[in-house]
Parts: structure tokens; sequence; C-alpha cells
């Protein structure tokens, strides 16, 4: 069972109650490497956001996951870039660049280890969608992670929402859209035109990335 409090209770205690001083935020983190950022990444994080009344979902970009294909890893620049382009225009987005500005291979636990104690006045959802679900249990420290954060599960199409963790599940637009298909797309000369937003499609496009 989950030991943070009801989300709804927090969002009704913060109407009722002024001033906020002293009260919790809620926030949401989404990792992932951005490779690059795609309508079902905002769509997800959107639809968090909003479903649990979070005060902001930040976006973080890994700098290397645990289990990388370096073959299609891209600069971290350009993935940050992308992101940055995307998210700007919406207000409840923001950017972490905890794990680009650590280096090395990026282990959740980490992150969130030194964000909580930056921050003992928020709450974390860690945000994933329903294929990563599965795997939690292989998260280098899980355990200490699972004390740390409440996981929010986005569901995927293709994936059953089922978690070994307490998690709290998103209903959001099954989207067919994964990095790697947008990366087979460019390599295949496809378009990918309302697939990314046009800023990322444009940065791509000028910088000449994933071409096959
Ligand atoms: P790749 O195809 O390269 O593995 P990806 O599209 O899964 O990439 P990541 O940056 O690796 O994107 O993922 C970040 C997070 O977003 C992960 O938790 C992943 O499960 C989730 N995610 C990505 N695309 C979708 C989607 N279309 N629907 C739901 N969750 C998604």
């Amino acid at each position: 069972p989950l030991t943070r409090p009801a989300v709804h209770a927090v969002i009704e205690e913060e109407v009722t109650a002024q001033p906020l001083a002293g009260k919790r935020r809620q926030v949401g983190v989404f990792g992932g490497t951005f490779n690059p950022i795609h309508i079902g990444h905002l769509i997800m994080a959107e639809a968090a956001g909003t479903q649990l009344g979070l005060s902001q979902v930040l976006f973080l970009p890994d700098n290397q996951p645990p289990h990388v294909d370096k073959k299609e890893a891209i600069a971290a620049r350009d993935r940050v870039a992308m992101v940055e382009a995307t998210i700007k225009d919406n207000p409840l987005f923001g950017l972490e660049l905890a794990e680009i500005r650590r280096g090395g291979v990026s282990y959740t636990v980490d992150t969130m280890r030194a964000l909580t104690h930056l921050h003992p006045d928020i709450d974390y959802f860690f945000i994933i969608g329903a294929d990563m679900v599965a795997y939690l249990p292989k998260w280098h420290a899980i355990d200490e992670l699972a004390k740390l954060v409440t996981f929010v599960g986005v569901k995927r199409r293709g994936y059953a929402p089922q978690s070994p963790y307490p998690i709290v599940w998103v209903d959001a637009p099954l989207v067919d859209i994964s990095s790697t298909q947008i990366r087979q797309r460019l390599a295949c000369g496809l378009s990918i035109r309302y697939l990314v937003p046009d800023a990322v499609r444009n940065y791509i496009e000028e910088k000449g990335l994933y071409r096959g």
C-alpha cells in the first residue's frame, strides 16, 4: 500500500488552505533517453501531471541508461536541446539535468536520493511507461528508490497494467510511437511529421541526425 498522502486529498487541501507556506508539493519526474522525444512522451507527461494534480513534471534525460546500445546513442546535447525546444511552451513541464551533469551511467536511485535531499518538502512521483513496469525489480537499488518516490505507470499498448511494486496507474490515449520507430523511419527516409513536435523535426533535419 502507498504510504504517501492521497493526491486528491492534497489538492483539496491546497484549494481550501491559504497561504500554502509549509505545504508539501507533488512533483512528477519523467526519466528517459528521449532519443528523440516524441508525442507519446508528451501525451503521457501531460496525462500524469493533470490526472494527479502535480505542480510540475520534470523531464529527466539520462546521460547513459544502464543498458544502452551505444551505436544508437546521439550526443546528450542534442537530446537535451530537443527536449528543451519541446517543453518550453508548457508551464507544467520543466527540465532536470542532474543525470547529464553527473555524467556516467545514470541510476535513477542516485538522482532521486540527491533530489529528495535537496528538496525535502517535495513528494516525487516517478513516471514510467507500462513497458518499463515489469522491469522495476531489476532496477539498481529498487527498494531504496521505492521508498523515495511513488511510481506512476502510464498504460502503453501491448502491456498489461500489472506491477510488482505499488504503483499509481494513469490513463492516457494509447499512442503506438517509440523513439526506436522514429529512428528507424528516419533511417529509411520516411516522414516523422506529427510523430514528433515540429521543433524536433526541424532540429533533426538541420543537424542531419539519425540518417541511415
Ligand atoms: P526507445 O524506443 O528508444 O526504447 P522510448 O520511445 O521507449 O525509446 P524512452 O526515452 O526510452 O522512449 O522512454 C522514456 C519513458 O517513456 C519510458 O518509461 C517509456 O516506457 C515511456 N514511453 C515512451 N513512449 C511511450 C508511449 N508511446 N506510450 C507510453 N509510454 C511510453
